[in-house]
């Protein structure tokens, strides 16, 4: 996994004549660009190197190695995603720990939650903190929460040091290259596991059927290695490789019925949240799989 990463890693990048092009030799024969206006920051940080750019039809954007992380136009739907979810799938998640996700977005989704008292959140870059803080108010947003405890750290390590403490773990890494390299192997799920309380959940961002589906199988795999229930489910995002990602989901409670949420929201609840793509409805569908993946996934 981490070889075919690396590939396309070293693979993409480019901008030119005001586009940026995320090419890539694990997805032969298309590729993704967007319309650049303006390059509003370029740096390398101790990890990575972070671009955000302002674009004619995706509002700002925020790419790392190369990598679009995420988009002004379509962020929404992998935040509320890759949040409620494991949220909406735990009786209580009081207590939440988001591992990544220095753009802030995740912070934004999970504070929202009812039932959600205490966030703590561990980000390897302070750099994409400060340029998301910069750059991108409308995530950055996320750790201006009451609610949210903000630590500069590898999440991998600090997993290290907390022992059944966390209704709900959300890792919200970059793909398995560099720093998140780490958050892909099964160490890190055993980790996790010991690091949350009696029927805690799990979700991590986990690829995309069309290209990574190696990738998703692999992760799931580990996943059910460590614990008794677990399962992939996805969203459509435009601007993420082939217009999709998933998540993999694993829950300490054997009995768990993922596809049926704990909490039902009315469509009153949703505005009031301002949830534009998760709904209680979405949620039983995420986990409907096409033919071909639920037979890969088996
Ligand atoms: N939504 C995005 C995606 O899947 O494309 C992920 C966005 S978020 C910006 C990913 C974050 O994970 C980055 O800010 C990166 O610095 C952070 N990260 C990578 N490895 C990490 C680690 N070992 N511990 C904590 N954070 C890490």
């Amino acid at each position: 996994i981490i070889i075919s990463v690396l590939i396309r890693h070293q693979t993409m990048d480019t901008l030119k004549n005001n586009w940026f092009t995320e090419t890539c030799e694990l997805w032969p024969g298309g590729t993704f660009s967007i319309e650049v206006k303006e390059v509003l920051h370029s740096e390398k940080s101790e990890y990575q190197d972070i671009h955000v750019f302002d674009t004619k039809h995706f509002g700002k954007v925020l790419v790392l190695d190369g990598i679009i992380q995420c988009t002004e136009k379509d962020e929404f739907s992998y935040q509320e995603m890759i949040s409620f979810l494991p949220l909406c799938c735990h009786k209580n998640p009081e207590k939440v720990l988001i591992v990544g996700g220095g753009d802030g977005g995740v912070a934004r989704e999970v504070a929202k939650h009812p039932l959600v008292k205490e966030i703590v959140q561990v980000e390897i870059d302070a750099k994409v903190i400060e340029v998301s803080k910069k750059y991108l108010p409308f995530m950055a947003v996320g750790f201006d929460s009451p609610k949210l405890t903000l630590h500069v750290g590898d999440g991998f390590e600090f997993m290290k040091n907390h022992s059944q403490e966390f209704d709900v773990i959300i890792t919200d890494s970059s793909d398995p290259v560099g720093p998140a390299v780490s958050l892909f192997q099964e160490n890190y799920f055993a980790l996790m596991k010991s690091a949350l309380k009696p029927n805690g959940i799990v979700c991590s961002q986990a690829g995309t059927v069309w290209n990574d589906l190696e990738l998703v199988s692999n992760t799931l795999k580990i996943c059910k290695n460590q614990f008794p229930s677990a399962t992939y489910a996805y969203a459509s995002v435009p601007t993420y490789p082939s217009g999709q990602i998933g998540f993999v989901i694993g829950s300490l409670d054997k009995d768990i019925v993922f596809d049926q949420p704990q909490l039902i929201f009315s469509e009153e609840d949703e505005k009031a949240m301002n949830l534009r793509y998760y709904s209680s409805a979405i949620h039983k569908a995420a986990f409907v799989l096409p033919t071909f993946v639920k037979h890969r996934l088996a």
